[in-house]
């Protein structure tokens, strides 16, 4: 069950000591408390954890600080919007709004080889107004015999080359909780110049251990990728670990299925799940066509596989895209396949543009039919 409170209300108020102390009169229920914060206003939510079937709603929503009490249905309490009951969640990092409404293009390299390669590619998103950057360190690959990363290594020129090409945010993949410490050390050396949001890769999806210290840490948001093969709801309940630890700063990523029905696609494009973890849970969605598609193909109309899955995320509402771009994808260490050049930029971004408006028109015509629906016969 969650006790929703009315705005800015202070965590240290007497308002949310009254509703602890109601909670404490229930036997086998623990509160815990959590503040959202918004763009412009923050909210306490309460979740009374344990058996709640025989706590009644009642005393909870007659006093006079709580908005609302909802009836928690799915196992993903946190993330989760038990069956429209509860608005999106987003958050602000680096200066930048991450939520259902917003929309971040984050290009970069699968996996940092050079640092010229990281300057040309920031460069080259400066050019274009681009804050938001992917930089792979550590790789986890299917062979210990494949370039695994440079690891630290890489991380202090791709710190500074962030502040000196504006890029705010940076999606880098982490597979071990040590790395977490080495990508502060390494940002607070580098003087903050960019931040970091800490991606779990598919294969992590379900390593808990992984997503407890993510989630219990709040400096760097995590972009929480679907596992491969698990069902959408398994990643849910795995996502879920980051928010239950306290961590609720996180994007879930769509990134394809693993299952040779996707041939000749690397996997299987997922990307008409975007509006149903939108419904599904309060996180803005990410899609990834990139390690969905695997390679770059022209289709006849002369746009690549890889450029139609992101019109086909973005149609659907995707709020961030996590895209492989290379100044040689010859030259990659990995995934070079995947990856498009920094002249095809241009042309990227302005499909995007093109399809984010009409998904943009689409929502409009959508807002207008309700409105009509709703309003009483004349
Ligand atoms: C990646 O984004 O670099 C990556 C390895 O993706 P995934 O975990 O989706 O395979
Ligand atoms: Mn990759």
């Amino acid at each position: 069950m969650i006790v929703i409170l009315k705005p800015d209300i202070p965590k240290d108020a007497p308002e949310v000591q009254q509703v602890l102390d109601l909670a404490s009169r229930y036997e086998g229920v623990t509160a815990k408390l959590h503040v959202v914060e918004g763009a412009t206003r923050s909210l306490i939510e309460i979740y009374l954890i344990g058996s709640t079937v025989t706590v009644p709603v009642e005393p909870f929503a007659a006093l006079d600080c709580v908005e609302r009490v909802v009836r928690v249905s799915a196992k993903y309490r946190l993330i989760g919007r038990h069956k429209g009951q509860l608005e999106a969640v987003g958050f602000q990092y680096q200066g930048l709004t991450f939520d259902q409404d917003s929309l971040h293009v984050v290009p970069g390299l699968c996996a940092v080889d050079t640092r010229d390669h990281v300057a040309q590619v920031f460069r080259a998103l400066s050019q274009h107004g681009i804050q938001t950057a992917r930089m792979g360190a550590y790789k986890p690959r299917t062979s210990p015999y494949d370039f695994q990363g440079l690891g630290k290594e890489c991380l202090p020129y791709v710190f500074e080359l962030a502040g000196k090409y504006g890029i705010r945010v940076i999606a880098m993949e982490i597979t071990h909780e040590s790395h977490i410490d080495e990508i502060k050390a390494a940002l607070d050396k580098a003087g903050s110049p960019a931040g970091v949001m800490l991606q779990i890769g598919t294969r992590n999806a379900q390593n808990f251990e992984l997503l407890k210290h993510v989630g219990q840490q709040q400096r760097f948001p995590v972009l929480f990728k679907r596992g491969m093969g698990i069902t959408l709801e398994e990643s849910l309940n795995a996502c879920e670990y980051v928010a239950s630890e306290g961590n609720r700063k996180i994007v879930f990523c769509l990134r394809g299925m693993k299952t040779n029905l996707g041939d000749p696609h690397r996997n299987f494009v997922d990307f008409s799940h975007v509006p149903v973890v939108k419904r599904l849970t309060r996180l803005p969605v990410c899609v990834d066509p990139s390690h969905s598609v695997g390679r770059k193909e022209l289709a006849p109309d002369g746009l690549t596989d890889i450029h139609h899955a992101t019109a086909q995320g973005v149609i659907a509402g995707a709020n961030m895209v996590l895209v492989d771009f290379h100044p040689n994808p010859a030259r990659a260490l990995c995934d070079g396949p995947q990856a498009l050049t920094l002249e095809e930029l241009d042309l990227y971004l302005e499909d995007i543009r093109i399809v984010r408006e009409a998904y943009e028109r689409r929502r409009a015509l959508a807002a207008r039919a309700a409105a009509q629906a709703a309003a009483p016969a004349a």
